[in-house]
């Protein structure tokens, strides 16, 4: 097999599986029109559109069985524009807030093209959904009590879209669909019905088969790929193109090094282990580009219960850093990319301390012993306490403009601390950064080229979250640009 790699960058090439060449293939083992590696998320959808366009289509997939992370997951997709759900629960949304809300969120600096692509199709994604048999049930999951209902409610806010400056930028609306789940995880759901889809649709699936790397004709085209097959190495021949949809790389400990240090100390990895950069590394032996590799979605699932959010989060020195009432993943940012990794959370007698995600009580008593007890400069933390009462007074943040449904002074002595540092409580991380692709699904080079016959989505792809998460980004991210990935490949003129 060759080793020879396209024009990459050179910290690409220390990490590209490189592809083979198609004349070192004396007969294909097998043919297909679109060979989809891992079927996942974004893999099942690619691969329906596939079929739906009647195309022949073959995905190789790993485990036993599909569904890969998206399966495990919560199922939120972030869906919005104007759904039928939200107009029939009486919230108004559009492309154009949705838009709004997207650029100001997944940056800095937003994949404009893809954000805008995707909200002006957001509402067609939720109908396909639907059509394709996931439930959803008609009811609205008040933000009051949080971004994860219990129960089995169809629509919820599962960002940031009323904490500030979201709600000055954007008109407010919820866009966290949630399929129905009588007893059951919303990600099975989805997935099942899903993959019930792709059956029906009559894509071929092989399991127990990994992608291992593409093959290039003399032209610079992906023409099909190498698999091990049930222990068995195969040549699959692509006439129309291969789809790389394996998922991020969380899992992968050396690129996460490599690509995204800052997030080394983040525990648990989010994600299934398949998840370990696989199909990233086999683009870039194509010479496909990656770009956004250190960004990752950084959860700090702090709340429930949501009283919490009327408490306050300091720093080493005892200033406040951000809302408290803002989405959980730009918390998460926060303190591990912005403040060293070391953060509380004060509480007055009157609020918890229970949390949800495991931090315990490090300090408790007046200001004062709370300074010494953590090594805060002297008043550092009275000065912020004495400052947020007085405004909170008047239902008021100044500083980072909290929601007023969160404020009310904090003066209920004693006091008690939260640990909510890196090294305290988990934080659980997936990465976002991943092979450079235009909206189509199509891979490009460090120059822009299109990398003809390679196409890739969901984890694997650096999609519209690029850059800052809300729940539900991941899922619909991978479904939506997985589907039309599909539609791109399908459409292609079949090589001879
Ligand atoms: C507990 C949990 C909850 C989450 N909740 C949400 C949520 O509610 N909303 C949201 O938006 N996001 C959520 N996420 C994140 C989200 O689920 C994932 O980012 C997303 O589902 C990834 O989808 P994907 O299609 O890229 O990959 P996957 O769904 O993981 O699919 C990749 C597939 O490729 C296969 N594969 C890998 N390598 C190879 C190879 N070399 N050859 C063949 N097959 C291969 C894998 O086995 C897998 O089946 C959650 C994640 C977790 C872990």
């Amino acid at each position: 097999m060759a080793t020879e790699i396209p024009m990459v960058t050179a910290e690409e090439r220390d990490w590209a599986t490189a592809a083979a060449r198609a004349r070192d293939i004396s007969s294909w083992d097998r043919t297909t029109d679109v060979l989809v590696g891992g079927y996942g998320g974004a893999g099942v959808c690619a691969a329906i559109e596939v079929a739906e366009a009647g195309v022949d289509v073959l995905a190789v997939e790993r485990r036993e069985s599909g569904g890969g992370t998206t399966i495990t997951s919560g199922g939120q997709l972030y869906i919005g524009g104007g759904t039928s759900l939200q107009k029939e629960l009486g919230y108004e949304d559009s492309p154009e807030e949705m838009l709004k809300y997207l650029l100001a969120f997944c940056g800095p600096a937003a994949d404009e093209e893809k954000c805008r692509y995707y909200c002006e199709r957001s509402p067609a994604h939720y109908d396909w959904m639907v059509e394709h048999g996931v439930p959803f049930r008609s009811a609205f999951f008040p933000p009051s009590e949080g971004t994860i209902p219990e129960g089995d409610e169809g629509l919820m806010y599962t960002g940031s879209e009323l904490g500030y400056p979201y709600r000055e930028i954007a008109k407010p609306a919820p866009r966290g669909h949630t399929a129905k789940r009588p007893g059951m995880n919303a990600g099975l759901v989805l997935m099942t019905s899903l993959l019930e889809a792709g059956e029906k649709a009559g894509v071929k699936v092989a399991y127990k088969s990994v992608l291992e790397r593409v093959v290039m004709d003399e032209e610079g085209r992906v023409v099909g790929a190498i698999a091990t097959v049930d222990g068995v190495e195969q040549s699959i021949r692509a006439r129309r193109g291969v789809l790389l949809t394996t998922g991020g790389f969380i899992h992968d400990r050396g690129m996460v090094e490599r690509f995204a240090p800052r997030i080394l100390g983040c525990f648990p990895p989010l994600g299934e282990n398949t998840e370990d950069g696989s199909g990233i590394r086999i683009g870039m032996g194509a010479g496909g580009a990656v770009i956004r590799m250190d960004e990752s979605s950084i959860v700090m699932p702090f709340a429930p219960p949501r009283d919490l959010l009327r408490g306050i989060f300091f720093n080493r020195l005892g200033q406040r850093f951000i809302a408290e009432d803002l989405y959980q993943c730009e918390l998460g940012d926060a303190v591990v990319m912005h403040q060293d990794g070391v953060a509380y959370l004060l509480l007055d007698s009157e609020i918890g301390p229970e949390n949800s995600m495991g931090a315990q009580v490090c300090a408790k008593g007046s200001l004062e012993e709370i300074e010494q007890a953590l090594g805060v400069p002297a008043t550092g933390l009275a000065h912020t306490v004495e400052q947020y009462n007085r405004f909170a007074a008047e239902g008021e943040d100044p500083l980072f403009h909290k929601h007023p449904n969160w404020i009310r002074p904090l003066d209920k002595p004693p006091y008690k601390v939260l640990d909510i540092s890196l090294d305290k409580c988990a934080f659980p991380t997936f990465t976002l950064g991943g092979l450079w692709t235009k909206s189509t699904g199509e891979v490009m080079d460090i120059e822009g080229n299109v990398i003809p016959g390679l196409y890739a989505a969901g984890r694997t792809s650096s999609g519209f979250p690029a850059a800052g998460y809300n729940s539900g980004m991941a899922v619909a991210d991978c479904t939506f640009f997985g589907r039309v990935a599909g539609q791109t490949a399908a459409a292609v003129a079949p090589a001879d």
